[in-house]
């Protein structure tokens, strides 16, 4: 039997969305949800949910949907994941469940992560929620940090009938659900709605609470029974070179928490000011520098280039951006590497030093190692550079927590159950990696409620 072709997801038209932040797929309808969801063909042993590190029990999700059976598939996603309308928008499903659909051989895989969007912002329409019944064990649990990794493992150990207090530094929860990704790529009332089931189900979250500054760490250790750390890894990695204090260089988590956790996209409406070039350069090529990138567009910017050492065909940012970013004309510069920037007698950056790379041999990881080649420097001119090299674990927390075992790097030290080497202080999500994906966040916050339910069980 022929294989049906994967049914495609209709988008804003390039020429429109790099004038507004508004979604950029437009989402399935139902004829079109029943009809991709109809392409599976119901694998005896499902390989897409080996990918999975929620363990999500994507056949039968499927199943529901090509059944017509939406509030079935939603409980049943919604089971294994807090976040489903989250994470079908953004997980790198090329990477993961997708990649092991066997229909990927022969045609394109089933369009997973749209069709768990599509059902979880069905059941939002219609109103069905997951009845969450918890029996109170009187036991206590606190949680650092509101995104993803923390978010996951509160909900679970709420379900298991804990009494969970989530701290969250920001005056919002979702960590870099709301202040990375851009409401493009996700839109904020998806996330808000996700989020209001947390204190719905009992969740007492404490936003504008910095642990190790306005909330006191050993408080936590004496009044809770145990404690997991999900801080994320919010600081931005520098290049250390000559003009990167210049105006007009920005890190990419400063233009992007600017753009969107304080909404500098809607100024005057929004106090926040951000101040975008014509000609914007942007270092890196994962998600965080196609974010920043495709931002810097909407925000008028008449030229937006990606600097990056590698070709696209090697860079970590999921595919679908790649491509989104493509349409919006924003240019690959490749195999080129930032020296340093250059400045106007008044601090303005006005160019960044490049040198051309070559592919020699792999690295650590069995990537291609880029290398620079030699007498190939040249002033490349711009008035904007957003640099999106990566991130580490914030220090500040670390810093109060001396006695915390972490990595040189700023990465929190954990044992096979996720505890640290305090005891009963448990840690994990990209505090522990230094940057992964949402899904491996939670994965990590999912397997930690489980531990942490057997530590304080015995
Ligand atoms: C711009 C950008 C785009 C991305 N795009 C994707 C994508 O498309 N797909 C994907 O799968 N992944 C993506 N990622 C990666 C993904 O978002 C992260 O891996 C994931 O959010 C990690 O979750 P986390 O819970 O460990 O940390 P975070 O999401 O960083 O959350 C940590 C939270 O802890 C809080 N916190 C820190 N210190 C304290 C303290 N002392 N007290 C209280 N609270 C504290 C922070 O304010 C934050 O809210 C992206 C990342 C960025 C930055």
């Amino acid at each position: 039997m022929a294989i049906k072709e994967r049914v495609p997801m209709r988008e804003q038209a390039p020429e429109k969305r790099i004038k507004n932040f508004d979604s950029v797929p437009l989402g399935y309808s139902i004829e079109e949800a029943v009809s991709e969801a109809k392409r599976c063909i119901q694998c005896k042993n499902p390989l897409c949910e080996i990918g999975c590190p929620v363990r999500m029990k994507i056949r039968d999700i499927i199943h529901y949907i090509a059944m017509e059976d939406f509030k079935s598939a939603f409980l049943l996603a919604k089971s294994d994941n807090a976040v489903p309308a989250i994470t079908g928008r953004v997980c790198p499903q090329e990477e993961q469940c997708e990649r092991k659909c066997i229909l990927g051989k022969q045609s394109k895989a089933i369009n997973i992560g749209k069709l768990f969007a599509f059902v979880a912002d069905w059941a939002r329409e219609n109103n069905v929620v997951e009845d969450v019944k918890v029996i109170e064990n009187g036991k206590k649990v606190a949680i650092v940090g509101a995104g993803p990794a923390g978010i996951t493992c509160a909900v679970d150990l709420r379900k298991l009938g804990y009494k969970v207090s989530l701290f969250e530094a920001l005056h919002m929860a979702g960590g870099v659900l709301q202040y990375g990704i851009p409401a493009f790529r996700l839109p904020r009332d998806v996330v808000d709605y996700e989020l209001s089931f947390l204190e719905k189900n009992g969740v007492d979250v404490e936003l504008n609470s910095i642990v190790g500054q306005n909330i006191d760490f050993e408080d936590l250790r004496n009044d809770y029974d145990a404690i997991y750390l999900a801080t994320g890894a919010g600081a931005p990695k520098f290049l250390g070179c000559a003009g990167e204090k210049l105006k007009g260089v920005y890190s990419a988590n400063e233009f992007l928490i600017r753009v969107n956790l304080m909404k500098a996209y809607k100024f005057p409406k929004w106090d926040t000011p951000i101040i975008c070039g014509d000609k914007v350069g942007v270092i890196g090529c994962g998600n965080v520098a196609l974010d920043s990138a495709r931002c810097a567009k909407r925000l008028g910017a008449k030229e937006v280039y990606i600097l990056y050492r590698r070709t696209k065909q090697h860079a970590p940012a999921r595919i679908e951006e790649i491509l989104h970013a493509e349409e919006e004309g924003i240019i690959f510069k490749e195999m080129v590497a930032p020296c340093y920037m250059t400045g106007t007698d008044d601090g303005w950056v006005n160019g960044i030093q490049l040198i051309k790379t070559e592919f020699k041999g792999v690295d650590k990881s069995g990537r291609k190692r880029p290398v620079n080649l030699e007498n190939s420097e040249h002033i490349f001119e711009l008035d904007t550079v957003i640099n999106a090299l990566g991130t580490t674990p914030n220090r500040l927390f670390l810093s109060k927590v001396p006695e915390l075992e972490t990595y040189d790097w700023g990465g929190i030290k954990i044992n096979d159950n996720y505890m640290t080497n305090m005891d009963g202080v448990f840690a994990g999500g990209d505090a522990l990696t230094g940057g992964s994906t949402v899904i491996e966040a939670m994965g990590n916050g999912r397997d930690a409620a489980k531990v942490i339910d057997e530590y304080i069980k015995k």
